[in-house]
């Protein structure tokens, strides 16, 4: 173990757990902590939520006698948040201090909405504080380019947690012109990049990213749903500095799992969320070290508790104890969604995060779309690269041969089940993307008229 090295989750949850300070974490105690909070999360949930007293009926919610018990509970799922928000509250909802709707992608027009507390938005605040502290020091500056108006947001938040390490968050927002971006990096003198991953690949390959003094950027925290590690090699090499990913979703209080100095998986903020991985077919919880789908159950949260969320996000537990000594889980990075995935040719599974890896190492792409559409009786998978300029031909020859090389694409071609459609090049404007998930639009059920 290198004590230094070690993640600040680690003596952050000790303390939060109550264990004396200088007890190290163990299992069993953190496992003692994440029941006890399981079942009063429970019993909290079914005695003030109007949808969790119906969903929780007969499951015998309160008799949870160890954390594998919480498999005999039922999931919530999105829809059942779509349907009626309102009806998970555990407080009154002048309580509620903020609410953050999210777009859904569905035909519907409802709108996800999950609410939050003046205690519930504290928790966020404090565990960005500890997070951060891994990739920043005092008197350093963070630039955030992330949404930071409103109360509460995610840049507000962070701009808080940084504060009490006396560090300074400077809110940018969402990238919508480069220059302005790279200028601001340059007159603030900024340490530390927040951001989405594609957004910053973009200012990282814009030509005035060359005017940024060598060694300006120290540390950068990739915030998503989902990172492609080729995004992440690609900004270590750029600028040099280490990058740091961290996953996390509103539902969870935006805040998940975080990289410690060794970055080889997030570990997870286990004093406020418990993590199951699951067969999402089967919906059986799998062992540490299988793949599936990212379950969780709120411990701390008093607004809007959530048990058994089904995100929807695929990763898996890493087994191996860190190399820095952490005794909690980590969580690999995820590898996609669920819902993203196409089956090419009836059986060859591809997914965004499959054309991410691939695509994404190239000289000059910005970012890229992709669809599947049938034509003459076989899929046709087709894409648009962004790029600033440079020579198409080359960037399509790439971009094809890398493609071709994806073990699905190999294997469905071959087959002659899928084609390429001829790659379109555009340079219209990508950065409006930076924000909506990404995903390869199957098309194939579209009817033309
Ligand atoms: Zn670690």
């Amino acid at each position: 173990m290198e004590e230094d090295l070690l993640t600040p989750l680690e003596p952050w949850i000790c303390s939060k757990i109550g264990l004396e300070p200088n007890v190290p974490l163990t299992r069993t105690s953190l496992n003692d902590y994440q029941l006890g909070r399981v079942q009063a999360t429970v019993e909290q949930a079914h005695n003030q939520s109007p949808f969790y007293r119906e969903h929780l009926a007969g499951t015998g919610g309160a008799d949870l006698r160890t954390l594998a018990d919480i498999a005999r509970l039922p999931f919530t799922t999105p829809a059942d948040i779509l349907a009626d928000d309102l009806r998970f509250l555990c407080v009154s909802q002048s309580e509620i201090e903020r609410v953050v709707t999210l777009n859904s992608s569905g035909t519907t027009n409802k709108a996800k909405r999950l609410h939050f507390t003046a205690q519930d938005l504290e928790l966020t605040v404090d565990f960005f504080r500890h997070g951060m502290s891994t990739m920043v020091k005092p008197g350093e500056r963070v630039l955030i380019l992330m949404p930071g108006d409103l109360p509460g947001s995610v840049g507000d938040l962070l701009t808080q947690g940084l504060a009490r390490l006396n560090v300074q968050g400077i809110i940018h927002g969402i990238v919508r012109d480069e220059r302005a971006a790279i200028a601001e990096i340059i007159a603030r003198e900024i340490d530390c990049l927040v951001g989405l991953p594609v957004q910053l690949l973009g200012l990282a390959r814009h030509a005035e990213a060359a005017t940024i003094p060598h060694g300006r950027i120290k540390s950068i925290l990739l915030s998503a749903d989902y990172v492609p590690a080729a995004i992440s090699r690609e900004l270590e090499r750029i600028w040099n500095c280490p990058v740091f990913n961290h996953y996390g979703m509103t539902e969870m209080g935006l805040g998940g799992a975080v990289d410690c100095m060794a970055r080889c998986g997030g570990h997870i903020r286990e004093a406020d969320l418990y993590v199951e991985i699951i067969n999402p077919a089967t919906g059986q919880q799998v062992p540490d070290g299988e793949p599936g789908e990212i379950v969780f159950t709120t411990l701390t949260r008093t607004g809007m508790p959530l048990i058994r969320y089904r995100t929807g996000d695929l990763s898996r537990i890493i087994p191996e104890p860190c190399r820095c000594g952490a005794a909690l889980k980590r969580l690999e990075w995820v590898k996609g969604r669920l819902a993203g995935q196409v089956l090419l040719g009836g059986k060859y599974p591809v997914s965004m995060a499959d054309l991410d890896e691939a695509l994404f190492p190239l000289p000059g792409l910005l970012n890229f779309r992709a669809a599947v559409a049938r034509e003459n009786g076989i899929d046709l998978l087709q894409a648009t690269l962004f790029t600033q300029g440079g020579p198409a031909e080359k960037l399509c020859r790439l971009a094809r041969e890398a493609m071709e090389n994806i073990p699905a694409l190999q294997m469905a071609l071959a087959e002659r089940v899928l084609k390429i459609a001829p790659l379109l090049i555009s340079a219209q404007n990508w950065l409006s993307s930076g924000t909506i998930k990404r995903t390869i639009h199957d098309q194939r059920e579209t009817i033309v008229c």
